[in-house]
């Protein structure tokens, strides 16, 4: 069977060597050694400038502790072409998801729309950088700037990612990444929190640690969003893989690039300046009716890829519906092909013969 992605295992003695420090250390969470270690490496692999980091349990939390301090309850503009946990962690902190539709080659959010949008209730921007291509950081800086509001990215799905030179991750006034054992770079659950600004990013962390600020002291509000030792050592053995991850995933990309036929198929377009992380391998049917028929024909021959993102997020239950054409047209008819590094070359020219004989 084939999968959209399959999590990297690195060899378990690598994996016990790092488990060992912890039975050594006697310590598993409240960010020991090897926490503390995996930030010094992350750092320096991202080769972060400005933006400090840490990391959290997961990638929804941060999102979360980022709103609590930013969105005051009120209007977050946000995309509705992500994942779900974007949309939930805006209406689980009770602001309003104000969804602006997105650009239909980027898939980021439209920088066009999101003026029309802004009200006096709002207070933040929260968009992804989809499939890790950046938004247009730019322009989204100086709507920011010019109506004084946040900046949130999701940038889940950027690890490795540079945008102009420098990391995705120092965009914003916060970004966060998702360590989740289907991303990039994995701890099995994992996340983390980038941040420029010391006194937000003070609050920020502080905020993952129940607020605590001393042992007997609270800087406010908080919640847990730490990450124990175990997960770090995951995060420690796959970190030596990075490279090599990376690299093979470029080689599945560049043979469905030359061998697909893309006569009705469509690409994701990405954005200039963009140093990419081979994350994800969406392609574009005519319609939906035709999205159905290849992945019938490819879960025939076992292979799954998956419908991301489906549904468009301006449809879920628990928000108020508003209509996003360009959104909801591409949610109905995106596939994410199978991407990963052990995928293997007989696997994928089976892939490409499928979507191509079947289109
Ligand atoms: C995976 C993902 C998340 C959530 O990350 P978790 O680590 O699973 O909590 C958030 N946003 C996007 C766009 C994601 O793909």
């Amino acid at each position: 069977m084939i999968n959209v992605t399959k999590t990297f295992f690195p060899p378990i003695a690598e994996y016990t060597f790092q488990v060992q420090r912890a039975y050594t250390n006697e310590w598993l969470t409240n960010r020991g050694e090897l926490v503390r270690e995996l930030e010094e490496k992350l750092t320096d692999y991202l080769k972060l400038d400005v933006a400090k980091m840490f990391i959290t349990n997961n990638g929804t939390i941060p999102l979360q502790i980022a709103l609590k301090l930013l969105g005051g309850g009120g209007e977050i503009i946000t995309t509705p072409f992500s994942y779900v946990a974007t949309t939930a962690a805006i209406v689980w902190e009770n602001c309003t998801p104000i969804f602006v539709d997105i650009h239909p080659e980027f898939l980021t959010i439209d920088e066009t729309k999101i003026e029309a949008a802004i009200t006096d209730k709002t207070t933040c921007i929260l968009a992804t950088h989809v499939f890790g291509n950046p938004c247009n950081i730019e322009e989204i800086e100086r709507i920011a700037k010019k109506h004084n509001l946040k900046v949130i990215y999701d940038a889940a799905h950027s690890f490795a990612v540079q945008y102009k030179g420098k990391s995705v991750f120092e965009y914003g006034d916060v970004s966060t990444c998702s360590f989740h054992a289907t991303k990039l770079f994995h701890t099995g659950e994992g996340g983390a929190v980038f941040c420029k600004d010391p006194e937000l990013y003070r609050k920020i962390y502080y905020s993952h640690n129940f607020g605590h600020n001393g042992p007997v002291d609270f800087f406010g509000l908080g919640i847990n969003g730490k990450i124990s030792e175990l997960h770090a050592a995951m995060g420690l053995a796959v970190f030596p893989y990075m490279d090599e991850i990376l690299a093979g995933r470029k080689d599945v990309v560049d043979f469905y690039n030359t061998n697909l036929d893309f006569t009705t198929l469509a690409k994701m377009k990405l954005r200039d300046g963009t140093d990419w992380n081979y994350s994800y391998y969406p392609v574009m049917f005519e319609s939906e009716a035709a999205l159905l028929k290849i992945q019938k024909a490819l879960n025939e021959a076992q292979i799954f890829p998956r419908r991301y993102f489906y549904p468009s997020l301006n449809r879920v239950n628990y928000v108020e519906s508003q209509e996003m054409a360009i959104s909801e047209s591409i949610a109905s008819r995106i596939l994410c092909l199978p991407l990963y590094l052990s995928l293997e070359k007989n696997d994928l020219e089976r892939i490409v013969e499928i979507i191509n004989f079947v289109q």
